[in-house]
């Protein structure tokens, strides 16, 4: 799906006026390399972010990530450990989810991604065999 396309579903109006600044850019020959953000009819706003890669996430404590999840969240007091981070830890409710199909592997890998992320090195990736 198309940026446009997701855009249009979040408000209409907006592909016009984003469509605007872009032509405006065109005739001056400037690049869009900075950040622009929109406001929605819905409220809220959206931010377009060319040539960024991967966002930090700031002010998200690790212990509470999982709370994010809502499949994951859930089964948080189902694990052994009250402060179970559902990486490593025996009977860890979370990681049986996953094993069992009742959170998708995606899921789980993006809350890997989370937890592992170096804010130093935002752009890195591990990975999890
Ligand atoms: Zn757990």
């Amino acid at each position: 799906m198309g940026k446009t396309t997701l855009v249009n579903s979040l408000d209409p109006t907006l592909t016009l006026r984003t469509g605007e600044i872009s032509k405006v850019h065109e005739q001056g020959k400037h690049t869009t390399t900075f950040a622009e953000m929109h406001s929605l009819a819905s409220g809220g706003y959206i931010i377009d972010t060319p040539g960024i890669r991967a966002f930090g996430v700031i002010d998200l404590e690790k212990e509470h990530m999982a709370h994010y999840f809502p499949e994951m969240r859930n089964l948080i007091g189902a694990c052994r450990f009250h402060n179970c981070l559902h990486l490593n830890e025996p009977n860890c409710a979370v990681k049986a989810a996953v094993e069992k199909d009742e959170i998708s592997f995606s899921r789980y890998q993006s809350y890997l991604d989370l937890m592992y992320e170096d804010p130093s090195d935002p752009h890195r990736r591990k990975t999890f065999a």
